[in-house]
């Protein structure tokens, strides 16, 4: 394994394999502190693909300036020993800099899906992940990248980008990883305490709840949204921020549900941290990501 930290040797390295030694590439974006998440994301990579590329980059443009950047965690030595077990080929870990050159001033903007949910919250935060993305696929030319369902807001966005701007990459969406308590995976769970955690498996409880209440053939999106509300709320320490029962292709917030995929997105806070999760209702076979999660 290699690790990259220079955009153009990433370039040169991917060219390589796929001109000369005319092999398939799969890329896995994350920003490190990997979890059993990313290595669900990984291990199928690893399965689909002949070499496999891990980014490591924790993306300054993605964060408001109120937000965790500075304190996001980072552990790049923990990270390489567990890729190298997953036995991947590299890992490209780009300084900011080297991503954002002097006088950087092109970003991509997903019009519409950007601005909803996640983004009615956090402005500005889907263009820095689409502009990252869109340079790490510009820079490794994947054939597959790999995305998980837990960002379902954000493996949309990427996948409205990829359809959009022509990348040549397929992007592959894959279930939630949880913890045993159903607490959805994330870095961010390293700022909870054990309290905080047992806590914030509410969430999932919650998204089972609304499961059960739609199979027993409650269509209101309203009261399916309560449904979440008052379960996370009855737990002192968790605070909701949203829940939305939308289109879980256009985003689209709707009032009566029908038989089209749904997505019942929240987020709250549990202490100062901030967690997301989700589940969709009337899964198709279309979308692999959304058939499993
Ligand atoms: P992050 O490092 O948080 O930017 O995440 C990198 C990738 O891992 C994104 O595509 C996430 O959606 C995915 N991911 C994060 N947590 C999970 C999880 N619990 N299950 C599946 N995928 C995840």
């Amino acid at each position: 394994m290699e690790i990259i930290n220079r955009r153009q040797r990433m370039s040169s390295v991917a060219r390589k394999i796929r001109r000369d030694q005319d092999r398939s590439i799969g890329l896995v974006p994350t920003m490190g502190a990997l979890h059993e998440g990313h290595l669900s994301l990984v291990n199928e990579a690893r399965r689909m693909c002949d070499v496999v590329v891990v980014s490591v980059f924790v993306n300054p443009t993605q964060f408001g300036p109120s937000e965790d950047y500075e304190h996001y965690p980072r552990n790049l030595t923990r990270d390489t020993a567990i890729l190298t077990d997953y036995n991947v080929d590299y890992i490209f870990a780009p300084a900011p800099e080297e991503i954002y050159r002097k006088d950087f001033s092109t970003y991509v903007n997903v019009g519409g899906l950007s601005k909803l949910l996640e983004g009615e919250t956090r402005p500005g935060h889907f263009r820095g992940v689409a502009t990252v993305v869109a340079i790490l696929l510009n820079t490794v030319r994947p054939d597959f990248a790999f995305f998980g369902q837990k960002d379902a807001q954000q493996a949309l966005i990427i996948k409205r980008m990829v359809r959009d701007l022509a990348f040549d990459t397929e992007i592959v969406v894959l279930p939630t990883v949880r913890e045993d308590s159903g607490l959805a995976i994330s870095s961010r769970n390293l700022y909870l305490d054990a309290e905080e955690k047992e806590s914030a498996s509410v969430i999932h409880r919650a998204l089972k709840q609304v499961k059960e209440a739609f199979k027993k053939g409650e269509r209101n999106a309203t009261k399916l949204a309560e449904v979440v509300r008052t379960t996370i709320e009855a737990e002192p320490r968790v605070r909701v921020d949203y829940v939305s029962v939308v289109d879980a292709e256009t985003l689209e917030k709707l009032d009566k549900l029908d038989d089209r995929p749904i997505l019942i997105a929240v987020a709250a806070y549990v202490g100062k941290t901030r967690l997301i999760d989700n589940t969709v209702l009337n899964k198709t076979k279309k979308d692999p990501g959304l058939a499993k999660a």
